[in-house]
């Protein structure tokens, strides 16, 4: 009698507890994007607010990392900057992060300073639960900025000059031995390999930048899918997931093409499920500070995902799906304008891409057409519909106007009059100024000739009159007001 009636009522609490942990499959789905947008604002690493830093902005960031963090150094770059290792968690699963390997590839350096600050944050602010997971079933290390002297000149290669991401099997530089060195020392189960992408992918069939890209590289020629492999495409189906909801429709996925030498494709060879992911661009956000923020939210996403095991619940079949990246976009499209040769007169369209140039924390943007004809399959950040328009020559302005007297109305009065481009003194050669016309110095005149591989200075007209003036890749509309803001250096 007590024991028949003993053995239901263990089946019962059998039942709650099966049900209990369905329940909590259930609760680790997902994490609410919203969740993931307050952290990164409370845990934001405000020293950071551009993307050109280098070693030294980092090396406080590091030092202070002692209490949660094992802070070790791995070695030097060429020019013998440390390359360091921080380690946090006491779980069993092992996670390698790395970023940075070319050096003006900056975004996802910024999100770890903000991931670690996340890490270290207090119990009581309402993430304890996600931080919880974390630390108690990985074991993470991160290598911030693998390329600090690619890094000091914002430029791709190292010091040797070397592509980080082709030294994979040759050993060439310090930096790839390092992270070589780590790789087989530690052991990983996972890895994510962070990188930027130019500002011209979009996504397949779409005119949306891939702000961000994604790739589970393939581990050999025939782009097999094994165990290690279908791991990554899982934790990438999360990650995409999650974006889908805040930025829909901005995501790609890289060709998986086998590169023998690069780092991830060897990375997922050697053991490690490698999940690479590029940042690309934003509308708006030329200094990819929301870019950071995404990177962020789809970082912490996935490490939680991979904590609780919730990217078990993807498929391979969700990753193929994912779109592939594109590389259909331009700056500035300007479509169907009337232009002269000789004496026949056709439609054309043009495509203007532009080179980003720094001066301290200004950006400028120098506009070069870089394709002229049908460009019906591209598409522009901004597009100019010139339909029943005309290409027109600008005129130079040659006597010298001191620098200071060049005020925006004056300037905008000459691009009225036809002058694309006005003289100043030597002595400004070099000055960043605002001006919506190229100032030059002597023997610097520039180009007015429209053509390929120049940089883009002209005028658009209607019946004669002039409606917008191009100027190095910038839009001045001259029939509604003053509507602009850009740098340029006086030539
Ligand atoms: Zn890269």
């Amino acid at each position: 009698m007590k024991s028949s009636f003993r053995i239901p009522v263990i089946f019962t609490l059998l039942s709650i507890l099966l049900y209990s942990c369905q329940e909590k499959r259930v609760k680790t789905e997902v994490i609410n994007p919203e969740i993931l947008e307050s952290a990164f604002k409370q845990y934001k690493e405000k020293s950071i607010d551009n993307r050109r830093f280098g070693y030294q902005v980092i090396a406080p960031l590091i030092a202070k990392r002692h209490a949660l963090f094992e802070n070790n150094v791995l070695g030097e770059s060429v020019e013998g900057r440390p390359i360091h290792l921080l380690s946090y968690g006491k779980g069993e699963r092992r996670v390698l992060l790395w970023s940075q390997m070319h050096g003006n590839e900056s975004t996802a350096t910024m999100a770890l300073f903000d991931l670690f600050n996340f890490l270290e944050g207090s119990a009581e602010d309402g993430f304890e639960s996600i931080r919880q997971a974390i630390r108690e079933n990985l074991y993470l290390r991160f290598i911030p900025m693998l390329n600090p002297d690619g890094a000091e000149k914002f430029k791709r290669r190292n010091a040797q000059q070397i592509d980080l991401n082709r030294d994979a099997v040759r050993q060439s530089s310090p930096e790839g031995i390092i992270l070589k060195n780590v790789r087989d020392e530690f052991n990983p189960e996972f890895g994510f390999n962070l990188h930027d992408q130019n500002r011209y992918y979009n996504v397949e069939g779409s005119s949306l930048p891939a702000t961000i890209s994604f790739l589970a590289p393939a581990y050999n020629e025939a782009r097999e899918v094994n165990a290690v492999r279908s791991k990554a495409m899982k934790v990438i189906v999360g990650m995409n997931h999650l974006l889908q909801q805040v930025v829909p429709g901005q995501v790609g996925k890289y060709n998986d093409s086998f590169e023998p030498r690069a780092f991830g494709d060897n990375i997922q060879k050697w053991g490690t499920s490698t999940i690479l992911i590029e940042s690309g661009a934003y509308p708006g956000d030329p200094e990819k500070q929301y870019i950071r923020q995404l990177n962020f939210m789809i970082l912490l996403d996935a490490l939680y995902g991979i904590a609780t095991e919730r990217y078990l619940n993807y498929t391979e079949e969700q990753y193929i799906a994912i779109p592939e990246n594109d590389s259909k976009l331009m700056d500035l499209l300007i479509r169907n304008v009337e232009t002269v040769v000789g004496d026949k007169a056709y439609l054309t369209d043009i495509g203007i891409k532009s080179s980003e140039e720094f001066l301290d924390s200004l950006i400028l943007m120098k506009g070069n057409i870089v394709d002229w004809g049908d460009l019906s399959v591209y598409h522009g950040y901004q597009e100019i519909d010139a339909n029943g328009m005309v290409l027109e020559r600008g005129k130079i302005w040659t006597e010298t106007i001191p620098l200071e007297k060049l005020t925006e109305k004056r300037a905008l009065d000459l691009l009225r009059e036809g002058y694309l481009a006005v003289a100043t003194e030597k002595t400004n050669q070099g000055q960043a100024h605002q001006l919506p016309l190229v100032v030059f110095t002597e023997g610097n005149e520039p180009d007015v000739n429209t053509t390929l591989d120049k940089s883009p200075l002209f005028f658009l007209s209607k019946k004669g009159e002039k409606k917008m003036a191009i100027v190095n890749g910038h839009v001045i509309r001259l029939d509604n007001g003053e509507n602009f803001s850009f740098w340029q250096l006086v030539e």
